[in-house]
């Protein structure tokens, strides 16, 4: 079951090179029955990482992010907030607005991370973003004072408190030397007082799902799981204090951080792995782990389009048999490339000049098969986040006692937001997948900017009513 719009153009493929193609496309279908399979083996793994004693070996890992209340509506002032870990480092200044009920982004600027810095040193790290930090702070007049800081870092962290985080690992393109293991606000905190030019307030560390479940929260009050398809993929919800064994305290709830792209780092997801999704994962520069992330997100989607496509080609199933330079290399069929080749009108015209710019020989059969391959991986990737968020929503309406759960679900994410048609088959699958389950989805607007800033203003309406 790949989506209806793939039917529209079988016709222009002959019956006999369409099998042949499909034997690689095949192991992509995953079908209902092995996604609900799939949903149950991620429900055991969400199991086994809130758990004291299983938490340690738990590929998903179920952090808890010090995050005990959403928006209520109350919150206001003025914060700063980092966002590093999408597609853009940016620095924002924030203002919430309580009569309003709103967030205003007042400023932000993007800071380019050049490639040296996302996989050279901690410390030029730390510096280049104090650096940035300093600059928008003279552009924004803003050097004399002391604003809370909200950091949304969108890797796994292990956090102590909310002003306390220790990175697990680097995910997606980042490979910085000697953080793994450290607290990633003293590194912050350290690189501005080695500038001395600027002090900031306190900080909130967020991962970007919680920024964008928070971001949503302000408008939707019933907005309780946040999720990212972008250049990774992630989710967290709210989950009842009493089920997290790992933090003291049976009362309320607290957001967890699931990170369920390290579903099947343990081999869990043997079964449904193509040898495209194993090379994909050899030749990235974290072989073995985020497996889950490595089957759904931005970051590898073109990846396992364009490794199909050369399997295709040395088969003689596409391009008459010539690949080009371009084509065997690796990260040069783009993942935006497959939204502009599935667009309903443009794709295509889309399709043609996306081969051509690759020194590519095609036929409009080929233009036909690429958007099949196309259409099939983007596919399976909305279908196997349809069944990790399905999992999420049912274990809320469990943990609630409830038949019927109504919920709101934050969502960002490039692949989610630009992709032509995927939010409405990854929408399309949950209804099947959590029947019980009445999800509204809610795209977040620059959520892990604003979020941050908002995970920063609850908890200082906290501190202020513990205090009162
Ligand atoms: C990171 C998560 C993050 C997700 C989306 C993953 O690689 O591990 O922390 O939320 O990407 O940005
Ligand atoms: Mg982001």
């Amino acid at each position: 079951m790949s989506g209806d719009t793939s039917l529209l153009h079988l016709d222009g493929i002959p019956p006999d090179m369409l099998t042949k193609v499909e034997t690689y496309l095949e192991p992509f279908r995953l079908s209902l029955d092995k996604l609900q399979e799939v949903s149950a083996r991620l429900e055991k793994e969400l199991i086994r990482g809130l758990g004291k004693h299983t938490h340690h070996r738990a590929s998903v890992k179920m952090l808890p992010t010090f995050v005990r209340a959403t928006p209520d509506g109350t919150e206001k002032g003025d914060f700063l907030a980092l966002d590093l870990g999408g597609t853009n480092f940016r620095v924002l200044h924030v203002r919430v607005v309580e009569e309003e009920q709103k967030m205003l982004k007042v400023d932000s600027e993007i800071c380019a991370i050049p490639q040296e810095i996302m996989q050279g040193t901690g410390e030029q790290l730390f510096n280049h973003i104090a650096t940035c930090l300093s600059e928008f702070l003279d552009s924004q007049n803003l050097k004399g004072q002391t604003l809370p800081l909200g950091f949304t870092f969108s890797f796994p962290c292990e956090q102590k408190e909310i002003d306390k985080s220790i990175l697990i690992r680097w995910t997606k393109g980042f490979k910085c030397s000697g953080v793994e293991g450290k607290d990633v606000v003293k590194l912050l905190k350290e690189a501005i007082q080695r500038r001395g030019d600027y002090e900031i307030g306190s900080v909130a560390m967020v991962n970007d799902t919680v920024g964008t479940m928070m971001s949503c929260g302000y408008r939707d009050q019933s907005c309780e799981i946040g999720m990212i398809i972008g250049t990774g993929t992630n989710a967290c919800y709210m989950e009842e204090m009493k089920n997290v064994k790992r933090v003291e305290g049976e009362d309320g709830q607290m957001c967890i951080n699931t990170e369920w792209g390290g579903f099947g780092d343990d081999g869990s997801l043997k079964d449904i792995l193509t040898g495209f999704d194993s090379v994909v994962d050899e030749k990235s520069i974290n072989p073995g782990v985020h497996i889950f992330e490595k089957m759904i997100s931005g970051m590898y989607l073109g990846e396992i389009v364009r490794l199909v496509l050369v399997r295709l080609t040395e088969d003689k199933l596409l391009f008459n048999g010539q690949t080009s330079e371009a084509l065997l290399t690796q990260g040069k069929f783009e993942t935006r490339f497959i939204s502009e080749i599935e667009h309903q009108d443009s794709g295509l015209e889309n399709t043609q000049r996306i081969l051509t710019s690759l020194g590519l020989d095609w036929n409009e059969v080929d233009a036909r098969v690429v958007l099949l391959v196309c259409d099939t991986i983007s596919s399976r990737s909305a279908r196997l986040c349809a069944a990790a968020l399905a999992t999420i929503a049912n274990r809320i309406r469990v943990n609630r006692g409830l038949d019927h759960l109504k919920t709101t679900v934050g969502v960002d994410g490039t692949v989610y937001k630009k992709h032509p048609n995927f939010s409405e088959e990854l929408q399309a699958a949950v209804r099947l997948l959590a029947p019980e389950c009445d999800i509204t989805f809610l795209v977040s607007e620059d959520g892990s900017g604003k979020g941050a800033a908002m995970v920063t203003a609850v908890a200082q309406r906290l501190a202020l009513q513990s205090r009162l």
